[in-house]
This record gives structure tokens, C-alpha cells and sequence, in this order.
């Protein structure tokens, strides 16, 4: 069988008495694009600088393709065979955009290297800069020399600590499919941190979110929004209506309706019950619960409505694709079962 692209067997790195890795253990698969998320300060770039050796572990391992690189004697980063990119690129101002990426390539013979950065920049769209400097660039050019001076020397690893986080919208999401693009077909394992959790979810084929040094749940995307571990989980993904419940004989009967109980769920007594916002269905035509509307937000594709329910405090926040008239006041819904999350 193939060694993971990355191991960690309970890292553990604090500062002071902040535990930035706290045991964590972690195995990250060969090609592997794998999102990063979770709060400020719990713990992502510390992993990050701790798998590429500009951090060391207080104790623990880190395995690099089944190879020790801390914990059983060290190993220098520029050894590890690991790429980065960093928030802010990080060019260097004095060279042109064809000698920042011929920068990792020196053990190369000139030709060779020569080639092998012109085919690159030719592959992400900028060949026709490789003359420029750094500072008479936009920041998706200057996003994509950094991709192609990080891919240069052909890492098996790459690390992205929020590399599109100063890119505006639209061209963020674009630079982003290709980058990623780039990156899956040439089978780099690749470890990503984000803030934005939408870019969590659409970005990786595995995400993995942590909160103060230990990763609260590692799985696919859809792993993580249709089963997340717990409400803080299902809260780090969308917003989250929470409707009080009372458990009795395996179901959970609640002011909206009336579900399945997980099943180690037995005991009897008062529970919560958490909804998104997507598992509400909205609709004028009479039936199921009664509501009124007491705010309207249109998105586009979707549109966020605040609902009122007779016998909950707290409104309901419904996204619905559901074109409502504009005079609509009293409106019908129900919540899809599958949908609804009892932890
Ligand atoms: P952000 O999303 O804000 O970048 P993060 O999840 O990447 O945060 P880290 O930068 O890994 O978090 O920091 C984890 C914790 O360790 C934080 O409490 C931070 O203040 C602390 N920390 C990180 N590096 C150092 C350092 N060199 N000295 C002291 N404390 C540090």
C-alpha cells in the first residue's frame, strides 16, 4: 500500500501555555487536496510551518511519503521536498517574474530550468510575462507566479496557507479552479488553509476542521455538511436555526414537526434540534406550519427569508429558491427530515 503524503501521530507544539497542536493525528493520502479550516488561532498555520519545517514539534511525528522528518531526528525543509505559497506571494521584487520561478530550479541545468519555467507560466496563462517585475502585476498575476515558482521544482506537497484571500471575488474563484487544476492533474498532494468555509467545501475532496489545536472532524465535504460531528461543526458551515424539542420513544417532537431520533439517542427530555437554512421548503400554497414573513433578503438564485412561528422565540432563517410573490406576508412551510440535524 502507498504511505500517506502526510502523518502526523500526536503533534504537539505550544506556545506558552497556548497548545497550537494539541495530540493531533492526522494521515493526508497521496494527491489528496485537503481544506484547512477553522477559527483564528486554532492551530492551521502552526500545522502548516510545523509539516514544512520552519516549525518543530515540542513532541510527536511528522512522516513525509512513510519518511521521518521530526520527532525521530529532524529533517531540513529545503530537504522535505515540500512547496509553499503564502498569503502574501512573497516574490522577490528585484527579479522578473521568469527569475522568481527559476529561483527553486538552481540544481537544474539553465536550459532545462529555462524550459521547464516557460512551459509553466505557459500553463497558467502567463507567459507573456515573464519580463515583468513583480510590482507591475495585478494580484491574480502575481498569484500565479507564485503557483509557478511553487510547483517549479515538482513538490509531491503543497502547502497554501490562504492563497487567494486577497483576490476579489470573481477573479478569486477563477484563479482558484485553476489553480487547483493544475495542481490535481499533476497528482500533488496538497494541504490548503481557508477562513471562507464555502472555499472549504468546493475546494477539497477532504476537509478538515479544527478548533484550538485539534481537529474536531476530518471527512469529505459532504461528510462535514450533511454529517457534521457535532452543533459546532454544523455551525462552521451556514447558519443554523435552533428549535427546542422534547425526545420521546425514538422520535423528537418539535414545534415544525416531528423526526427521527438519532439512534443512541434514548433517554426522555428536552432537546435541540438544529435546521439550515436549505432544509426548509417555503411555499404559499396552504399546508404543514403557518408563518409569518418578517424579512426578505433576494440573493439571486436564492433568497433568505426570516419567518415567524407561533410558539418558537426565535424566528426561522430560511434560504429558499422559491420565487414567493412580493406581497406574500403569511407563508407555509416544513423541514425536510434528512435534513434535520440531532446531535
Ligand atoms: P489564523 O487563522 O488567525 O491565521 P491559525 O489557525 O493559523 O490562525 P496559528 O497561527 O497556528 O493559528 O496559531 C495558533 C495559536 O498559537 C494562536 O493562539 C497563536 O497566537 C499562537 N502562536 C502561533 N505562533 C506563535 C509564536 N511564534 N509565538 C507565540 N504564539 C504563537
Amino acid at each position: 500500500m502507498t504511505e500517506p503524503a502526510v502523518q502526523l501521530e500526536n503533534a504537539k507544539r505550544s506556545f506558552g501555555s497556548t497548545a497550537a497542536l494539541d495530540d493531533l493525528s492526522l494521515d493526508i493520502p497521496q494527491g489528496d487536496v485537503l481544506s484547512l479550516v477553522g477559527p483564528s488561532g486554532c492551530g492551521k498555520s502552526t500545522l502548516l510551518r510545523v509539516i514544512s519545517g520552519v516549525e518543530r514539534l515540542d513532541s510527536g511525528h511528522v512522516f513525509l511519503n512513510g519518511r521521518p522528518v521530526d520527532g525521530d531526528g529532524f529533517i531540513e525543509p529545503e530537504a522535505r521536498g515540500v512547496g509553499f505559497m503564502f498569503q502574501d506571494y512573497a516574490l522577490f521584487p528585484h527579479l522578473s517574474v521568469r527569475d522568481n520561478v527559476l529561483f527553486g530550479l538552481k540544481k537544474r541545468k539553465r536550459a532545462d530550468a529555462t524550459a521547464r519555467a516557460q512551459d509553466l507560466l505557459g500553463r497558467l496563462g502567463i507567459a507573456h510575462l515573464a519580463g515583468r517585475f513583480p510590482h507591475a502585476l495585478s494580484g491574480g498575476e502575481q498569484q500565479r507566479v507564485a503557483l509557478a515558482r511553487a510547483l517549479a521544482p515538482e513538490p509531491g506537497i503543497i502547502l497554501m496557507d490562504e492563497p487567494f484571500s486577497n483576490l476579489d471575488q470573481g477573479l478569486r474563484q477563477r484563479v482558484r479552479d485553476e489553480t487547483l487544476s493544475v495542481l490535481r492533474a499533476s497528482g500533488t498532494t496538497v494541504i490548503m488553509v481557508t477562513h471562507d468555509p464555502q472555499e472549504a467545501l468546493s475546494a477539497g475532496n477532504r476537509v478538515v476542521l479544527m478548533r484550538k489545536g485539534s481537529i474536531v472532524q476530518a471527512g469529505t465535504p459532504y461528510d462535514l455538511y450533511d454529517r457534521p460531528v457535532d452543533a459546532y461543526a454544523a455551525a462552521f458551515f451556514s447558519a443554523l436555526n435552533a428549535v427546542p424539542g422534547f425526545i420521546r420513544g425514538g422520535r423528537v417532537e418539535t414545534r415544525v414537526g416531528t423526526f427521527a431520533a438519532p439512534s443512541g439517542l434514548t433517554r426522555e427530555g428536552k432537546t435541540t434540534v438544529f435546521i439550515r437554512p436549505d432544509a426548509i421548503h417555503v411555499t404559499t400554497v396552504p399546508g404543514d406550519v403557518q408563518a409569518r414573513i418578517r424579512q426578505r433578503v433576494f440573493l439571486g438564485t436564492t433568497e433568505n427569508v426570516v419567518l415567524e412561528v407561533e410558539g418558537l422565540d426565535q424566528p426561522l432563517t430560511v434560504a429558499t429558491p422559491t420565487r414567493l410573490p412580493v406581497d406574500a406576508d403569511m407563508v407555509f412551510f416544513s423541514v425536510l427530515p434528512r435534513k434535520v440535524l440531532i446531535f
